[in-house]
């Protein structure tokens, strides 16, 4: 069984002046304007209590913090940018919000790999690579807020995945703090007693571990740079990113619709580069004749094809501004990432046209390699209204996809989890083990099948 929920109880202001003497006063928010950033999510959907934010400036803070906490029986909801869609970084019921954003030194680590503070941002570790003339394969829309704590906590994906897959696969090594304060600066060493965690830490959402930093694998950047939008009909886009696929200099492939450019155009205040039913943006990387590639899988399709950097970026900010887009329409917004087969694209599209009161339906996302060797694609859906997304992961699994997708299970998903699926059944022994009072990140997560979201 999980670990039974944690109930908060009322502090002592003795908690609050002994977290002060660890942190500094500065750093105990306790102010209602200034804890605002951190107690609603950025759909602001999810929202909630908190007696204070704490922000460690370093590892050793980040320990005695939680040892404190323990101590009192006090619940922790770790937080690195807040930029989670799944409510799963914001506090729920009185926890203290512990920010990581101060831990943001990036150091040299072994075989030019990087080590990176949990709450650098990916920006600021793209900029550390880059300084180095290195290059990271992490990267989503979130760069500027997002942080790596937060990414290896939720296991993200981004646009790189189709290439170098998602965090995991990145990471050489994590250092952690477990939720009685022990710091653990390697769970890789051999003999480590916490090494089950090197399976799990990825993708448990600060229910088993703080992180406290990760040494990331970096590469060389590519000499030269291709970017296409290449137009397609829904029927045919499998057939299309089956080819792209295979290209040896792909290091980036989304999916978009027509719809979804206009309205990123009207935000721009630019004309749609293309328009379609259904678009592919892949970037391709490499020293060879790109243009000469990407035509083996374009062929005569009417694809726009930039070269210069200006046009690159010209064409991804179209893919980065859509959620962005969706935001500013204003209207109740409901926002799920879900993953499926692509060929299921148009089945998906026509079933979130039929959803009552017929509002408007705008999904994209990153594509991947399925098991199967088929593309699968991470797809981010926002329908202009207030959609139970459950009636959406009905759906999607109907198609045969998957409610979870990159964006990690939070409070939003976790009773669709099956406790007896082996992955979930691992989690909930390792919760027992590493946090059996259930004081890291409670009602995250870790399921609670039957129990939607709002009951929680
Ligand atoms: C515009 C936009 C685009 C996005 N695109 C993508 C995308 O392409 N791919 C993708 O995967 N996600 C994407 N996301 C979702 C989000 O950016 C990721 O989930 C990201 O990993 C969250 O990082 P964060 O630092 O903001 O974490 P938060 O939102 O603060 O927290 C997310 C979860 O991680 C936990 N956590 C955070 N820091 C730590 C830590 N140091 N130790 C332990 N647990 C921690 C929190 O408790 C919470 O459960 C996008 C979000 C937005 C707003």
């Amino acid at each position: 069984m999980p670990a039974a929920p944690h109930r908060p109880g009322p502090y002592s202001p003795l908690m609050l002046q002994a977290l002060a003497s660890i942190v500094g006063d500065e750093h105990v928010l306790t102010d209602p304007d200034l804890v605002t950033g951190y107690v609603t999510d950025w759909t602001g959907r999810f929202t909630g209590a908190v007696k204070a934010v704490v922000r460690p400036g370093t590892t050793e803070e980040v320990c005695t913090v939680l040892a404190q906490c323990y101590q009192e029986g006090v619940a922790v909801v770790p937080q690195g940018g807040n930029t989670g869609l799944v409510g799963g970084g914001v506090p729920r019921s009185g926890e203290v919000v512990l920010s990581m954003l101060r831990l943001d030194e990036v150091t040299d680590g072994h075989d030019g790999m990087l080590t990176a503070g949990a709450g650098t941002t990916l920006s600021g570790l793209h900029r550390a690579a880059a300084g180095r003339n290195q290059f990271v394969g992490i990267d989503t829309s979130a760069r500027d807020s997002a942080t790596i704590g937060g990414m290896v906590a939720t296991n993200g994906g981004g646009i790189h995945t189709v290439r170098f897959g998602r965090v995991r696969d990145q990471l050489h090594d994590v250092a952690v703090a477990l939720v009685n304060g022990t710091h653990l600066p390697s769970i890789l060493v051999p003999g480590n007693p916490a090494a089950d965690l090197w399976r799990r830490v990825c993708g448990s959402e600060g229910t088993l571990a703080v992180v406290l930093s990760a040494t990331v694998r970096t590469g060389r950047p590519a000499a030269q740079r291709l970017v296409t939008l290449v137009p397609s009909a829904d029927r045919d886009v499998d057939a299309l990113a089956r080819k792209m696929m295979v290209l040896p200099g792909l290091w980036a492939l989304e999916v978009m619709g027509g719809s979804e450019i206009e309205l990123t155009a009207a935000m721009l205040q630019r004309r749609p580069p293309a328009t379609a039913e259904c678009l592919l943006l892949a970037e391709l990387r490499g020293a060879g004749a790109l243009d000469d590639q990407a035509l083996t899988a374009i062929g005569d399709l009417d694809a726009v094809v930039a070269t210069q950097p200006s046009e690159q970026e010209e064409l991804w900010a179209f893919r980065h501004n859509l959620s962005l887009a969706v935001r500013s329409l204003g209207t109740p917004l409901t926002k799920v990432d879900v993953s499926l087969s692509l060929a299921s694209i148009g089945q998906l599209k026509a079933a979130l046209a039929t959803l009552a009161g017929e509002p408007n339906a705008y999904l994209w996302g990153h594509l991947l390699t399925g098991p199967t060797g088929h593309p699968v694609v991470n797809a981010h859906i926002n329908i202009t209204a207030d959609v139970q997304p459950d009636i959406v992961f009905d759906i999607v699994e109907g198609l045969g996809g998957s409610a979870v997708g990159e964006h990690g299970v939070g409070v939003m998903k976790r009773h669709r989890l099956d406790p007896e699926a082996a992955d979930t059944a691992e989690l909930i022994r390792l919760k027992q083990r590493f946090d059996s009072r259930g004081l890291l990140n409670p009602g995250v997560l870790v399921p609670d099948r039957g129990r939607s979201a709002e009951q929680i």
